[in-house]
């Protein structure tokens, strides 16, 4: 009888656990990569990013000798731990070979894919004046309006001040969930050292441990890029957008390290910063990141 219980009780209890190992709390972002624009080495670069997943999970964290410190510094305290681990989960393992499968699609084409809206896809746009017009992107049904933004044209902006590694755009006029990501050529260009991925570093033999300030952000490469995009296309309760957004000063280690927590929950580097900092941390050797951003050795 015993015994039964107990068969029964594993039974209920594995039913649960697969449950809530395969059933994300926020729809799922299947993602493709235009292998045209992009080249097969960005498409490589995904290996990292399901790395990334499972090196954040805290699960992981806790398991790892690299212990959970990284998840500390950067979102502060437990409290929104399911939420992190259901933000990293939603995003598919798989990568879609076929554009028209996938939510959340991945361009390196500089956005030349936009064109000025015609009065049907945009009611009046050919009417209004040439710096205010609309533009659309017919491939995924994205309109982007300067009036809801502050730049003209949508983008991987020109502007030298601005230091655009990626953009997403969410929102499609047909009413599907797709999303775009574009990115852009000061994280593209072959030979900038942003274009490698952590893997790459890592097959070079490259020694991630040192100290200075910030040294994690050295390594915040296209992989980290791609993390942070793609926290822009998966959902958010507490966000007006609805969205992971960039909170504030959003951007790179000494500003996501001091962000509290509820600022840190919904920041797109800040989960891209964990993805980056447990990676590194797990996989890439026995290094451990500390409160200043430099990376030692355990
Ligand atoms: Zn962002």
């Amino acid at each position: 009888m015993d015994r039964c219980i107990s068969a029964l009780f594993r039974f209920i209890l594995l039913l649960f656990l697969s449950h809530s190992q395969f059933i994300a709390a926020y729809p799922e972002r299947r993602v493709w990569i235009d292998q045209q624009g992009c080249g097969d080495d960005v498409r490589s670069i995904w290996s990292v990013i399901n790395g990334m997943r499972t090196t954040g999970s805290l699960a992981t964290l806790e398991d790892s000798g690299a212990g959970k410190q990284i998840f500390d510094l950067i979102f502060k305290e437990r409290t929104y731990a399911s939420h992190i681990d259901d933000t990293l989960e939603a995003i598919n393992e798989v990568l879609f070979d076929d554009r028209t499968q996938a939510n959340t699609r991945i361009y390196c084409d500089q956005e030349s894919r936009w064109h000025k809206a015609t009065n049907a896809e945009v009611p009046g746009n050919e009417n209004r004046p040439e710096d205010k017009k609309a533009w659309f992107d017919t491939e995924n049904s994205i309109v982007y309006d300067p009036k809801d933004d502050k730049y003209l044209v949508p983008g991987c902006h020109k502007d030298l001040n601005n230091f655009v590694l990626g953009q997403t755009y969410c929102g499609a006029k047909d009413g599907s969930d797709t999303c775009t990501i574009t990115l852009c050529a000061k994280s593209l260009p072959q030979g900038n050292f942003r274009y490698y991925s952590l893997a790459q570093l890592k097959e070079r033999g490259i020694d991630f441990s040192g100290t200075g300030p910030q040294r994690i952000d050295m390594f915040a490469l296209l992989d980290t890029t791609i993390l942070h995009e793609l926290a822009h296309t998966i959902d958010h309760p507490n966000t007006r957008s609805g969205k992971w957004i960039d909170y504030g000063d959003a951007y790179r280690w000494r500003n996501i390290r001091p962000m509290n927590a509820a600022g840190a929950m919904a920041n797109a580097d800040s989960l891209a910063y964990l993805g980056l900092g447990s990676y590194i941390q797990d996989s890439l050797g026995r290094y451990i990141i500390n409160d200043d951003g430099s990376i030692g050795n355990r």
